[in-house]
């Protein structure tokens, strides 16, 4: 049963929750990782019955959608166990959606496997269909292993959404070709918009900043477009091309504030709780988890306490020409 929702200081009903299940990943991103990362020891990530404990208890809390991402989630020793013991809050009708954020990397060994455990939609990465400039962006990865992930997890009937980084001098030739690309795999596309996180390459980041107002204004030049006024409560934004048919998202963090409709707060691996993603204010969250093995109430209460003092919104701004409100952590670790 339901409990009272958790609501923050500006009304806000809090019903999704993302959680980070890993900070490892199989790639390198630029703008994400550095090639040299340290990660955390084992003993520090929350194991994955510490995990479900967590995730049941927001749900019972009101959280209606789930989205696991990390790092890297399907490098998670046994994550599909995770995906499967959440399959039963589906059954309830307490959760609606349970999602992931990939790199698709691995999802032509998953995907089977997600959609039985009651996924239907995914999120797959991709910043371009060239395989050098993408060998290029994620250091390690290969395109031909996402793109077989993606054919894959469509043969099992999964929705896919694809997000790419707009990048500045890396994809902005591509921004038809993706377009018309995930056109004909009726593929939604959503633009992200780079975020300062983590202390790497911030020059570069400037120089390869593209406004999402400039990508708009090309689709607009290209295509018929109507706005849509539909809203997920999250940062996204989208259009139609009616020539397509299909939507376009827009993530605009920097350009954009989406702050007043956010329902959302994240959770580290190692049980933090985030409250804004462009804050560095959190709640430990895995203290309670292991102090308290046999009781859920500390841990519920520590996340009422959270929630109380979610802040109204991030500082992020590029137009001054230099990172305010830069955020140290990377992204890996609070989850994209
Ligand atoms: N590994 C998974 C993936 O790549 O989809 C999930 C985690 S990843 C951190 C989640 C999302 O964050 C990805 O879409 C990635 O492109 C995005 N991301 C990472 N660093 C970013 C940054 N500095 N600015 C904007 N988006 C970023
Ligand atoms: Fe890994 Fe995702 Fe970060 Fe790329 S964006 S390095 S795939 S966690």
């Amino acid at each position: 049963m339901i409990q009272s929702r958790l609501i923050d200081p500006f009304s806000r009903t809090i019903n999704y929750l993302r959680v980070s299940v890993t900070d490892r990943c199989d790639f390198r991103c630029v703008y994400c990782m550095s090639e040299n990362m340290t990660f955390l020891p084992k003993k520090d990530l929350l194991a994955l019955e510490e995990l479900d404990r967590l995730c049941t208890t927001f749900i019972r809390l009101g959280v209606q959608k789930l989205r696991i991402t990390g790092g890297e989630p399907l490098v998670r020793k046994n994550i599909l166990e995770f995906f499967r013991s959440m399959t039963r809050h589906l059954e309830t009708g307490m959760l609606n959606e349970l999602t992931l954020t990939t790199n698709g990397s691995q999802l032509a060994r998953f995907a089977k496997d997600l959609f039985d455990a009651g996924v239907r939609r995914v999120n797959i990465s991709l910043d371009t269909l060239n395989d050098i400039k993408f060998a290029k962006i994620t250091r390690w990865g290969r395109l031909n292993q996402v793109l077989e992930g993606i054919d894959t997890a469509q043969a099992q009937g999964l929705k896919i959404k694809i997000n790419a980084v707009a990048l500045k001098g890396v994809n902005d030739d591509e921004l038809f070709l993706l377009t018309e690309w995930c056109a004909d795999r009726d593929m939604t596309l959503t633009w992200i918009e780079v975020m300062p996180m983590g202390d790497i390459g911030n020059e570069q980041r400037l120089s390869q900043y593209w406004s999402l107002k400039d990508v708009r204004s090309l689709y607009k030049k290209h295509y018929t477009v109507t706005d849509l006024i539909e809203r997920t409560g999250g940062p996204a934004r989208y259009i139609r091309l009616e020539e397509t048919g299909q939507k376009i998202g827009f993530i605009t963090p920097l350009s954009h504030n989406f702050c007043e409709s956010c329902n959302r707060v994240r959770v580290t691996c190692t049980g933090e709780l985030y409250m804004c993603l462009g804050q560095e204010d959190m709640v430990d969250l895995r203290k309670p988890l292991r102090d308290f093995p046999n009781t859920n109430i500390p841990l519920e209460d520590a996340i009422r306490l959270a929630i109380d003092q979610k802040p109204k919104g991030h500082d992020f701004d590029y137009s001054r020409q230099r990172l305010d409100g830069q955020m140290a952590r990377h992204m890996s670790h609070t989850g994209g």
